[in-house]
């Protein structure tokens, strides 16, 4: 008898890959989405696999499942910048209403449960590399709190059904890059590689000089079975420490599609954190993980992806950071105009 998972948000990018994962590893599944920032076509290469199931619902809304359910994966939220500031309440309310009715079906099926938090608790941190330990430098009432307090909310829900007896545990998810991400999602990767194919000048925030370690989906998914599968609490940071500006990146995705297009400077966003870089110490003495897939291959396999994938009347327009608050005043370096190629 195959062990049965529920996996919320699985037809997104993340919760996909995840999903394909499980089945492929003798799980059956059952994925829970209200499509609001996800797509059915990810889902596409599990159609008609037995062991799959999809029910399309709003878990904000409550979460029925009759049958056994041995492990409960809460992967749903809106989770770019430019989604939840799309659909602030929905990311509240997934994080918090959504969280508890996840927590609930894990406590009535004794199952375990694993929340999909994010290096979003840390804010904008003070402390670098990021530790578990770290309780994190959040603005409660800025342009990012309603899904980084409702990701906090959630592992605060997470602990205390922990203390109440269920097996809740907590991963804290950092950047993280591949297919199925989407052209207009405003994320630096999809949003660069866009660019590329559109032949735009890239938009980087600010004067670039940011940072953020870049996960590839594949090694972040393997970091996630391991969590499931442990009895480990948390919570455990997964990700790349492998850290660089983003001036570099947009550097380096120009490189790999051999582009001369410009690089455009534009006005940072609202609380943007100026560094990020996980600690895996936890996470490799734990679970005996650690990413595993060089930068560069990981790169070129997304870049394949999306031209492969994209089509060009899915290329929303707007500018990358459309609906997300921008800082004023600006940066006095992000007037700089333009690189040179
Ligand atoms: N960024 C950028 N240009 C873009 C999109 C994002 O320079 O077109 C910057 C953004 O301001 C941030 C970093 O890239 O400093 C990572 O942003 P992303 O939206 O990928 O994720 P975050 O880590 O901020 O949640």
């Amino acid at each position: 008898m195959r062990k049965r998972v529920v996996v919320t948000g699985g037809a997104g990018f993340i919760g996909s890959h995840l999903c394909e994962r499980l089945i492929a590893d003798g799980y059956s599944v059952l994925c829970a989405d209200n499509l609001l920032t996800s797509s059915l076509d990810n889902l596409a290469g599990l159609a008609g696999e037995p062991g799959f199931e999809f029910l399309e619902q709003d878990v904000s809304d409550g979460l029925a499942v009759s049958g056994k359910v041995a492990i409960v994966l809460h992967f749903a939220s809106p989770a770019s910048p430019v989604d939840y500031a799309r659909h602030p309440l929905e990311t509240l309310r997934v994080g918090s209403v959504g969280t508890m009715n996840c927590l609930e079906l894990a406590r009535e099926k004794n199952a375990r449960f694993l929340i999909a938090s994010t290096s979003e608790v840390y804010g904008d941190p003070a402390e670098h590399p990021q530790r578990e330990s770290y309780w994190g430098n959040v603005n409660p009432i800025g342009p990012r709190a309603c899904y980084d307090e409702a990701k906090r909310f959630s592992e605060a829900a997470a602990a205390t059904y922990r203390s109440l007896g269920t097996d809740a545990a907590i991963i804290r998810i950092f950047n993280t890059f591949g297919p199925r991400m989407r052209p207009a999602d405003g994320r630096a990767i999809p949003t660069f590689i866009r660019q590329l194919l559109d032949g735009e000048p890239l938009t980087v925030a600010g004067d670039g000089s940011q940072t953020r370690s870049f996960c590839y989906v594949d090694d972040l998914v393997d970091g996630i079975v391991r969590m499931a599968r442990s009895n480990v609490p948390g919570p455990v940071n997964l990700g790349n420490p492998t850290e660089l500006t983003i001036l570099d990146l947009a550097h380096r995705i120009r490189e790999l599609a051999e582009s001369a297009v410009e690089i455009r400077h534009v006005p940072l966003p609202v609380d943007d954190p100026r560094v990020r870089r996980p600690d895996i110490g936890l996470a490799l003495e734990l679970l005996d993980w650690r990413p595993v897939t060089p930068f560069e291959q990981a790169l070129s396999q997304t870049f394949a992806w999306c031209s492969a994938h994209w089509a060009p009347a899915a290329h929303t327009a707007g500018p990358a950071t459309a609906g997300v608050p921008v800082a004023a005043p600006v940066a006095a370096n992000a007037a700089t105009p333009v690189l040179a190629s």
